[in-house]
């Protein structure tokens, strides 16, 4: 569920009625559903405002919506001066105050003169300033000279928010002092109305269906387009900004600490902006006392352990291929539209009896997106193409190959089906029901599918950053010599592809030679490039196996030791908060582990949740004895409709993984395969290759 449906912001004033015509420092507000424009109306004076937002509030309430209504004053005044006037510090005692004392019609208010008798009860020199009257108010001074205030001068959020006016100025173009004072008790009938209905922001907990924020749109906005009224553009453009957030930033936003001088939507509080760790350190470890764990368990473990680790952005539609929902798609439109004609042929009312039917045609026609506009007589028929809607008058449609024309009417021999040849509205999917959840892939198909029902933009995660990195000081670059007891490093380039070919950001590390330190320096710099550290070698035990030394006192590593054939040694820990797949060094056994292991677990990471890969049962071509206590996957492809599977299972032989086109996965117990046995069989397809 959303958090809000609708977005109403709303520009308010302290002034008098502006007249019947359009213009600036008159109240505005705008509603936004669904990240398009519902209304963006004038409201000349306050009178009207309040209507509008009852008759708001009680059509989104009744449709069941939920509302987050914005304005753009202050719902609090700086600290203790709601305690100094009404004894306590609840601010909505002071907007019970306000609502009390203020008086308002539609040419003349009293707000002047109750800022200078509250002046008075504090000696008459603050804390509001600026008398925008003619005649003088005692207590309220014109200009700041001999001023003195007994509260702070400004809230808490508003030395965040640069340019932001204090709500003791009463006066002066932009000063928000007289809107405060003016909106306050509207709001406050308002939320006594809708009792139990609205939360006001942040000071109570958003659990009903209306929420009311503080807003201040010049927060975020520059200068209006030349030919639009400041205010009105300024509604719409915050209207549309917070419809459009994900509701995980919007709920980012509206999560702030709670004072009674309120906030401004939109500042970010003082402290930094940051979130706890998605995943804890000890997100490896295993349960104590085995020895052996086996492959379904350590998955098992990985996948309750891990979270998506991505935050979320709205991108359009067009370059959303292949990222991943962050959130539900609701289709905005059905899928088709309206009841539409399947075939090229003749509609009329349905159902046709048995036996040769002859109907007179109806002048004209209906083809896709030339819509018939005028009733079918009943008994009557419409030449209709595939695609059009049906015209009033029309279910049922006749394939034109079943139909003789002449003199203006057709014939042709029943029965028909009532309904026979159409799609009826919505067959597909509904307006308002999920297209797509939150965590799919997009493919192809879905950029049809979304668009079909009106979506233009989505809410994706942002994509997963992997580093690979090599550790070895046996490995040189290819393009470069090697001399002897030296290889090519051959597993970045194929790291590197593989978290490419499955969608994740490939962030190349480079290779660091056995030594302690240059591998530490090299995991801190992957740690702030990347979401996920993959290497390979150096994972096991041994003296030069830095990846697993380094992790082990970094306190958060896990030697697994996981009953699987080619797989030893997997260590995983985390490095300064970012979690490390130590993958074995021997090629086949780096590969098998990565599409066993860290697939799934990035997948998880990345926000599509986890991802067991598709396998099919095949007659083997091969014979192999396998003892207990261990999964095994075999290099393997199918021909002629049996998987054979490569000649040398040795886990440097890399010909072998290029002559594969998947794996046999061969189950823990031991097993004795025949040729024509059924074995498992996963093509590198279903690892997203
Ligand atoms: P290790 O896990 O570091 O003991 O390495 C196991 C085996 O894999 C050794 O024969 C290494 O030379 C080999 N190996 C390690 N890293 C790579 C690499 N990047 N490319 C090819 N072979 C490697
Ligand atoms: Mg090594």
């Amino acid at each position: 569920m959303s958090l809000f449906d609708s977005f109403a912001m709303v520009d308010w004033s302290g002034g008098n009625d502006t007249g019947p015509r359009p213009r600036k420092d008159a109240i505005w507000a705008c509603v936004v559903r669904d990240g398009a424009v519902q209304a963006l109306d004038y409201l000349r004076n306050r009178v009207v405002a309040e209507d509008w937002l009852r008759d708001l509030i009680d059509t989104e309430l009744s449709a069941g919506r939920r509302l987050m209504l914005g304005f753009d004053f202050p719902f609090g005044y700086p600290a203790g001066f709601a305690k100094a006037i009404t004894g306590t510090h609840d601010p909505l005692a002071l907007w019970d105050w306000f609502e009390d004392q203020i008086e308002d019609s539609l040419t003349a208010n009293n707000r002047f003169d109750l800022a200078g008798r509250i002046n008075m009860s504090f000696g008459g020199k603050g804390p509001f300033w600026m008398n925008g009257l003619r005649r003088d108010i005692a207590g309220l001074p014109r200009t700041k000279q001999d001023y003195r205030n007994p509260f702070p001068d400004r809230r808490a959020v508003e030395h965040l928010a640069k340019g932001s006016f204090t709500c003791w100025q009463m006066a002066g173009a932009g000063a928000v002092g007289g809107q405060v004072m003016m909106g306050l008790p509207v709001l406050n009938r308002l939320r006594h109305n809708f009792a139990g209905k609205i939360a006001i922001w942040p000071f109570q907990p958003l659990d009903k269906p209306v929420a009311f924020v503080e807003i201040w749109p010049s927060l975020n906005l520059g200068a209006a387009p030349p030919d639009r009224i400041k205010d009105a553009w300024q509604v719409e453009q915050v209207a549309l900004t917070l419809s459009r957030m994900t509701d995980q930033e919007l709920d980012r936003q509206l999560n702030v600490s709670t004072s009674e001088e309120g906030w401004i939507l939109g500042v970010a509080q003082d402290k930094p902006n940051i979130s706890p760790p998605p995943l804890r350190n000890d997100c490896f470890a295993l349960p104590a006392g085995v020895n052996w764990t086996p492959v379904d368990d350590a998955l098992a473990l990985l996948r309750d352990r891990l979270r998506p680790v991505t935050g979320a952005e709205v991108v359009p539609l067009a370059q959303a291929m292949g990222r991943v929902l962050a959130e539900d798609v609701v289709a905005q439109r059905s899928n088709p539209p309206q009841p539409n004609t399947a075939v090229d042929g003749y509609g009329f009312a349905g159902p046709a009896t048995e036996g040769a039917q002859v109907m007179p045609l109806t002048e004209g026609r209906a083809a896709a997106g030339i819509p018939f506009d005028s009733t079918v007589p009943s008994g009557h028929a419409l030449r209709i193409l595939t695609g059009a809607a049906l015209p009033e008058g029309v279910d049922t449609v006749i394939l034109e190959e079943d139909v003789t024309v002449q003199d203006g009417h057709i014939a042709f021999h029943g029965p028909l089906k009532q309904g026979a040849n159409t799609r009826r509205a919505g067959e597909d999917i509904a307006a308002g029901e999920v297209a797509l959840t939150a965590g799919r892939k997009l493919t192809p198909a879905d950029m049809a599918l979304l668009s079909a029902v009106g979506i233009s933009k989505v809410a994706v995660r942002k994509p997963l950053r992997v580093a690979v990195l090599s550790t070895g000081d046996e490995l040189v670059e290819p393009g470069e010599t090697a001399g002897v007891g030296q290889i090519y490093d051959a597993n970045r380039p194929m790291l590197l592809s593989l978290i490419d070919r499955m969608g994740f950001v490939p962030v190349d590390l480079g290779r660091v030679a056995d030594d302690r330190e240059t591998l530490r320096a090299r995991l801190d710099e992957a740690a702030t490039q990347a979401d996920v550290i993959l290497t390979s070698g150096g994972a096991s035990a041994g003296d030069e196996d830095h990846v697993s030394t380094l992790l082990r006192e970094a306190g958060a590593m896990q030697e697994w030791r996981i009953a699987l054939k080619p797989g030893r040694p997997l260590a995983l820990g985390m490095w300064s908060g970012t979690p490390v797949f130590g993958l074995p060094g021997n090629p086949v056994a780096a590969k098998v582990c990565t599409l066993i292991f860290a697939r799934p677990a990035l997948c998880q990471m990345s926000g599509q949740g986890w991802a067991e890969p598709q396998g099919f049962e095949v007659p083997a071509a091969f014979e192999k004895r396998k003892k207990p206590g261990r999964r095994e996957y075999l290099r393997a492809r199918i021909r002629e409709g049996r998987v054979e599977v490569f000649h040398s299972e040795g886990s440097g032989r890399i010909s072998g993984l290029s002559w594969a086109e998947g794996l046999v996965e061969i189950e823990d117990g031991a097993r004795h395969i025949q040729p024509g046995d059924l074995v498992r069989f996963i093509p590198y397809g279903s690892f997203g290759l």
